[in-house]
C-alpha cells in the first residue's frame, strides 16, 4: 500500500469516529430537553452550556448533525473505494469497499454509538456535547443552503422550520408510553387533559349562576351563617341590588372569627367583604390556572361579554379537568347520570353535551351548548314544558323535570334504528 492510501485509511478511520459521534449525539440528543440541560448547565456539569446551546435550537442542531454524519460517511465510504482501488481490480474494489463500509458503518456508527448514547443519556450529552457544537458550527451555513436545496426539491414546512414535534405525535408517544407500561393508564389520561386544558374555555366547567349560592349585603350576619351552614362552601359572593353586581367575597372563616370574637348576629359584617376577582367566561381554562395561580385567588367570579354574571370557578374546578371529580367532606355526592337500564337514563340537565355524546355514542352538537339542558333548550328553541321532546341523532331528549325556565332533568333515550323504521312503517 503506499503512503497516501495508509494516511487516506487513517483518515477514513477518523470518518468513522465523526459519523459515530453524529449518531451518538442524536439518540442523546433526542431524548435530552432543554429544562434538563439547563439543569445540568446550573449544576456546573462540564458540557452543560455547549449542551443547552445545541438543545435552544433543536431544529437547527439536528439538520446540522445530520449534514455531520452524512458527510463524514460519504467522505469515508469515498476514501475507502480510492484506496481499495489502487490494491484491487476496480470491480472487486468496489464491491469490497460497499460490503466493508455496510458493515463497519453499521456496527461502528450506527448500533454501538446509539446503544451507549440510550444507556447513558446525559454522559453521552455532556460529553459529546461541546465538541458537537464546534463542529457543527462551521457547517452551519452549508446546512442551510443545503435545506434551501431540500425545500426546492421537496417543499413545505422542513427541518427548520420546525415544529420539532406536533401536539398529535406527543399524544401518539404518551399512548405509546402507557401500552409500553413506560406510564399508567391514569397518567395518560391526565396528560391528556392537561392537552384538552387549552381547548376548554370556563363557561364549560363553571358552577352557573342559578347554582350559584350568594348572600346580598342587605342580609344579616345569622342569615349568611345559615347559607354557609346548609351550602358548605367556604367562599361567598356578595351582591347588592342582584347577582350581576358581585361586590366582593365572604370567607366563612372570617364570619366564624366575627362571631368568636363576640360580633352580634345582627351587627354589620361589610368589613369582612374581600375583593371578587373577575373572569370572562370564554377564557382558556389553561390561562385562568395560571391567573388564579399568580393572583393567589381561589374562586372567581365569571362574568359574560355584557358584564353579567354568569357563574363562578374555583381552583377545584380546573383541577376536576386534569384528575376528575374531587369530592371533599362538604361536596354534595349527587351523579349526574341514572341508569335505568333498556338504553335509557335521566340525566341532570347540567351534564356537559360531550359526556352525554360518549354515554350513548352518538354525535351529539356540543359547539353551541355545553350542557344537556342548553342543547335541549336550544333544539326546542322556546322554554321547555316537562314532557316535550326532541330527537337527535338516534337519541332522544325529554325535559322530564323544568324548573321556572330552566331545565332540570332530562329523560335520555337511545332510540333503534329498527324501531324508527317500524314506526315509519305503520
Ligand atoms: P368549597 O370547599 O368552599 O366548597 P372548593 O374550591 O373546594 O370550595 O370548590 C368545591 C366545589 O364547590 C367547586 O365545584 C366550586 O365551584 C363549588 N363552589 C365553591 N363555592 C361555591 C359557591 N359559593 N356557590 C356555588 N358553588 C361553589
Amino acid at each position: 500500500m503506499t503512503q497516501a492510501g495508509i494516511v487516506g485509511l487513517a483518515v477514513a478511520v477518523v470518518l468513522l469516529g465523526l459519523a459515530a459521534l453524529a449518531s451518538a449525539a442524536q439518540a442523546s440528543l433526542a431524548r435530552m430537553t432543554l429544562p434538563t440541560a439547563m439543569k445540568l448547565a446550573a449544576d456546573g456539569r462540564r458540557g452543560g452550556d455547549a449542551l443547552v446551546a445545541l438543545m435552544e435550537h433543536p431544529a437547527r442542531t439536528a439538520s446540522r448533525i445530520a449534514l455531520l454524519g452524512l458527510a463524514s460517511q460519504a467522505t469515508g465510504v469515498a476514501l475507502v473505494t480510492w484506496v481499495l482501488l489502487g490494491l484491487l481490480q476496480p470491480l472487486p474494489a468496489v464491491a469490497l469497499a460497499a460490503v466493508a463500509a455496510t458493515v463497519v458503518l453499521y456496527v461502528g456508527a450506527e448500533v454501538a454509538p446509539k446503544t451507549v448514547a440510550l444507556q447513558r443519556t446525559e454522559q453521552v450529552a455532556l460529553a459529546i456535547g461541546p465538541l458537537v457544537a464546534a463542529l457543527a458550527r462551521p457547517l452551519g451555513p452549508l446546512a442551510s443552503a443545503l435545506i434551501v436545496v431540500g425545500n426546492w426539491v421537496a417543499p413545505g414546512r422542513g427541518l427548520e422550520a420546525g415544529p420539532f414535534v406536533t401536539e398529535e405525535q406527543l399524544r401518539a408517544m404518551i399512548d405509546a408510553a402507557e401500552s409500553e407500561e413506560v406510564i399508567e393508564s391514569s397518567e395518560r389520561q391526565m396528560i391528556h387533559s392537561i392537552f384538552e386544558l387549552g381547548d376548554t374555555v370556563v363557561r364549560e366547567i363553571m358552577v352557573p349562576r342559578p347554582d350559584m349560592v350568594t348572600v346580598s349585603v342587605e342580609d344579616s350576619l345569622s342569615d349568611v351563617l345559615d347559607v354557609v351552614w346548609t351550602a358548605g362552601h367556604s367562599r361567598i359572593p356578595v351582591y347588592k341590588n342582584d347577582r350581576d353586581e358581585i361586590v366582593g367575597l365572604l370567607y366563612a372563616k372570617d364570619v366564624l372569627r366575627r362571631l368568636h370574637l363576640g360580633g352580634h348576629e345582627d351587627g354589620p359584617w361589610e368589613d369582612l367583604l374581600r375583593p371578587a376577582h373577575f373572569v370572562p367566561e370564554l377564557k382558556p381554562v389553561d390561562d385562568l390556572l395560571r391567573e388564579l395561580q399568580t393572583q393567589r385567588v381561589h374562586l372567581a367570579v365569571v362574568v359574560d361579554e355584557y358584564g353579567a354574571t354568569a357563574g363562578l370557578v374555583t381552583i377545584e374546578d380546573v383541577l376536576e379537568e386534569i384528575v376528575g371529580e374531587i369530592e371533599d367532606e362538604y361536596d354534595q355526592e349527587e351523579s349526574l347520570v341514572e341508569d335505568l337500564a333498556d338504553d335509557r337514563w335521566r340525566v341532570d340537565a347540567r351534564l356537559p353535551v360531550d359526556e352525554l355524546a360518549e354515554l350513548v355514542a352518538a354525535d351529539l352538537p356540543d359547539a353551541e351548548w355545553d350542557t344537556v339542558g342548553g342543547l335541549l333548550f336550544g333544539l326546542l328553541g322556546h322554554v321547555a314544558v316537562p314532557g316535550e321532546q326532541v330527537a337527535i341523532d338516534g337519541v332522544r331528549l325529554t325535559a322530564e323535570r323544568v324548573k321556572g325556565r330552566r331545565i332540570a332533568k332530562v329523560l335520555v333515550e337511545r332510540v333503534h334504528a329498527a324501531t324508527d323504521v317500524e314506526e315509519e312503517g305503520r
